[in-house]
């Protein structure tokens, strides 16, 4: 599925942003996908869902917003918003042949918490072997 493969290196950047950033859980990502991206949000949603599952984003909530297509014009080099896949201008009927953007996926935000607040005590297991075992 073309959604897993997404969602897989979707994850890796997610990881990888938690680790930067200190994270201990992943609680939003905030994505960018074009239109013509060819991605399905809700089979990208449970692919990253099921991956998720064992690593420190389970549990998070992919937010997925959808950017606009935008092709510019080979005639009047206008810059046009494409909607229904209908690529025409339609200032000078001409096509559209240059996509200006609509197939990206970019990872917006990622939300989260820091692992900061373990300042007890409780699991410090030093050298209190007691001697003469
Ligand atoms: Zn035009």
């Amino acid at each position: 599925m073309h959604e897993m493969s997404i969602a897989q290196s979707l994850l890796d950047i997610v990881l990888e942003e938690s680790r930067r950033h200190d994270l201990a859980s992943v609680r939003v990502v905030r994505l960018q996908i074009g239109a013509m991206a060819g991605v399905v949000p809700e089979a990208l949603t449970f692919c990253f869902e099921l991956l998720t599952r064992d690593t420190l984003a389970s549990g998070a909530l992919l937010e997925i917003e959808t950017t606009a297509v935008v092709a510019r014009c080979s005639g009047c080099e206008r810059l046009v918003p494409v909607e229904d896949r209908v690529f025409l201008c339609p200032h000078c009927g001409d096509p559209l042949l240059e996509l200006v953007s609509g197939r990206e996926l970019s990872v917006m935000s990622i939300e989260g918490e820091t692992g900061n607040d373990h300042g007890s005590d409780q699991s410090s297991c030093g050298p209190e072997h007691p001697p003469g075992e």
